[in-house]
């Protein structure tokens, strides 16, 4: 399996100039009748957790808020440009897993707890002191990152000219009001 993908990178970049490249391995088409994971997400709960699986958390509510963060904090957390989050009433939040909590002071002035796995290091929620009502979790630890729907981007005061997000969504120099 392996080989075979290398053998078609090597195809793809030996193509002679003009030719279209043959990306299409990289998105593979859904069969049609195949049914995607938007058919059944309206009562699904959001689960998620780790890269090794030590952390889980199931969240049987809706997003109050999904945002892409270019603040400082979030670009060395994510390691590039920005964090990815959807931010849900605390009530409805199960987790499990002995999460390492670190609390730091964000751009805004407020203490949050980072939630990230002491064994694979992957950054995986987050709490506020200034709103404990809410849970904020990171896009990508989602079992589903498909389900992520951006609404805005916060702190694009910080962000860099090499980190592009859609310019549809908007932009706030810091938080919006909430
Ligand atoms: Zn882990
Ligand atoms: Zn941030």
């Amino acid at each position: 399996m392996k080989s075979q993908l290398l053998d078609r990178i090597a195809t793809n970049l030996l193509l002679p100039r003009g030719t279209p490249a043959r990306l299409d391995w990289l998105h593979p088409a859904i069969p049609a009748g195949k049914h995607t994971s938007k058919d059944k997400e309206m009562n699904d709960a959001y689960t998620g957790g780790c890269a090794c699986g030590a952390i889980r958390y199931e969240i049987s509510a809706e997003p109050v808020f999904q945002n892409d963060c270019q603040c400082r904090d979030c670009q060395r957390k994510s390691g590039t440009g920005h964090g990815s989050y959807l931010t849900f009433p605390r009530d409805g939040v199960k987790h499990s897993g002995p999460a390492t909590l670190w609390d730091m002071v964000g751009d805004s002035g407020n203490v949050k707890t980072r939630a990230f796995c002491p064994a694979c290091g992957s950054p995986v929620y987050m709490t506020f002191a200034a709103m404990p009502g809410v849970f904020t979790v990171h896009a990508a630890s989602l079992d589903d990152p498909g389900r992520y729907k951006p609404q805005a981007v916060t702190y694009a005061v910080r962000g860099h000219e090499w980190d592009f997000l859609d310019p549809a969504l908007p932009k706030f120099d810091k938080m919006p009001p909430m």
